[in-house]
């Protein structure tokens, strides 16, 4: 799967913003600023995932949602997963995306890496 970007963010090809990563998942900042979780394996989408890869993906989605709520001190995590390009993906992916009861906060924006970075921290910081 020589162009596929998440491979190349698994393989560590090209810069991300890690917060954690195993075996089997890893976890990083979008560039819209949500974090992701990711297995390692090339799965393009739900059918495709095995009881194993989607136990492990399950773990890691506990951790990373509990690290969100604390780390960026948001009212609520809202998580997404969807398949197929009329679903607008083409591999699988777990999006979390953080919320606020005040809607401004909500926007979706594409952000400059320091802010990236920013979430990276904060939200590595609160990973236990
Ligand atoms: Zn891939």
């Amino acid at each position: 799967m020589d162009d596929c970007i998440f491979c190349k963010i698994i393989n560590h090809q090209i810069p991300s913003f890690v917060i954690a990563e195993n075996d089997n998942v890893i976890a990083f900042v979008s560039r819209q600023n949500d974090p992701l979780v990711v297995p390692k394996k090339h799965i393009k989408d739900i059918y495709e995932l095995d009881d194993q890869t989607g136990s492990e993906i399950i773990k890691e989605l506990n951790k990373i949602a509990k690290a969100v709520k604390k780390g960026l001190g948001c009212d609520g995590v809202y998580i997404t997963q969807a398949n197929e390009p009329a679903a607008g993906r083409t591999y699988s992916i777990f999006i979390f995306y953080p919320k606020w009861n005040d809607e401004a906060k909500n926007e979706v924006k594409l952000t400059e890496d320091t802010e990236r970075q920013i979430t990276m921290e904060k939200v590595k910081a609160a990973y236990e």
